[in-house]
């Protein structure tokens, strides 16, 4: 048994941008700002982490106090609305295959997203993939990736019951970073924007081109383990 800890965006879902148009209506909306998404890079990054640099792109300052969650409110009511007409969200190849054989082999299924957690809720609810998670580590006000993991690992011990290996499964260099802050292992997937030999780069304990390899790819970090130990 082991706590798998998934990454949503480019790892389970790809949501054909919905995410970065909405946090632009958002700052079209309250600032009459369009464009400002244009800027940043979304890329394992965390939504109040993309308000952050959005306003400093744009505006040239920090946010005020409470100022990233009226954002937020606006992102989520925008993202709502795109996600509840035709927008496609694309189920990514052998998410759903994983997440089946994982539950069978009593895995703990949970989350470590950069997305808020209504957002989170929003996407995968869109995709027919939220019923696979119980729990998850989701973005705060902070937008640290590093703490939102620890509260992820955090929430799979309490739902285990005891302590458990993790695994973190994502598809950028900033998903590999956090795993390792939090002494976690990690498989990095190759179905978001970077190349399985950028991700090798990373340092991640395997690297697979779609999902449909993570079986394999747990199967060789648990011998590794073995090995070792
Ligand atoms: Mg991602």
């Amino acid at each position: 048994m082991r706590v798998l800890l998934f990454d949503i965006d480019g790892t389970l879902v790809l949501s054909g941008g919905a995410g970065m148009r909405a946090m632009d209506d958002a700052f079209a909306e309250i600032y009459g700002i369009r464009g400002a998404a244009a800027s940043v890079k979304p890329d394992g990054h965390t939504d109040p982490g993309i308000v952050i640099d959005m306003l400093a792109a744009s505006l040239g300052r920090a946010p005020e106090a409470g100022e990233v969650e009226r954002v937020i409110d606006r992102y989520l009511a925008s993202l709502q609305a795109k996600l509840g007409t035709t927008h496609e969200v694309r189920v990514l190849p052998g998410v759903h295959t994983a997440l089946e054989s994982a539950r069978r082999r009593g895995d703990v299924l949970g989350l470590a997203t950069g997305n808020v957690e209504r957002g989170a809720r929003l996407k995968l609810t869109r995709a027919g993939l939220w019923d696979y998670f119980g729990f998850g580590g989701f973005a705060g006000a902070d937008g640290d990736r590093v703490a939102l993991t620890r509260r992820g690992v955090e929430a799979g011990f309490a739902t285990a019951g005891r302590q458990l290996p993790v695994v973190v499964i994502g598809d950028t260099p900033r998903d590999v970073a956090a795993a390792r802050g939090v002494g976690a292992r990690v498989v990095a997937v190759a179905t978001g924007r970077h190349s399985v030999a950028e991700l090798r780069q990373t340092g991640a304990d395997a690297v697979v081109e779609t999902l449909e390899r993570l079986d394999q790819a747990l199967e060789q970090l648990d011998q590794a383990l073995e090995q070792l130990g």
